[in-house]
């Protein structure tokens, strides 16, 4: 199960990103998953969850954004965005292209409450 791995994988970053056992809280893990990388949202969500009940992590929440895949044209030279499904150049129809971006796994951000820091809202984005 591709997503529970990668579920895993996020709980040992996020750790060693912060310490095992640190006392912060960790409220939001931002990922950026590309559309070419197969991942079920909703499954790693859930596996995600059921992985950190009851440990440190318990309280964080991931944000997942998309990655549109984009590529380049090796005839043209067109950078340019597709929908995943038609790989072919929007400008001369050539489909010799290379994937440039959407096949991205990539944790961007972990937010953590420290509680040693006073907090003077400016978290409302
Ligand atoms: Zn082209």
């Amino acid at each position: 199960m591709h997503e529970l791995s990668l579920a895993q994988r996020i709980v040992e970053i996020v750790h060693e990103s912060i310490g095992r056992h640190a006392p912060q809280t960790v409220r939001t893990i931002s990922l950026e998953i590309g559309e070419l990388a197969n991942v079920h949202v909703d499954s790693l969500t859930f596996a995600f969850e059921a992985l950190v009940e009851g440990t440190n992590l318990q309280t964080a929440s991931l944000q997942i954004t998309s990655v549109r895949v984009q590529v380049l044209c090796k005839s043209c030279g067109t950078f340019s965005t597709v929908d995943g499904v038609t790989f072919e150049c929007p400008r001369c129809g050539s489909t010799t292209l290379d994937v440039r971006r959407g096949r991205e796994l990539d944790i961007t951000s972990i937010e953590i409450d420290d509680y040693t820091e006073v907090n003077h809202g400016n978290s409302d984005r």
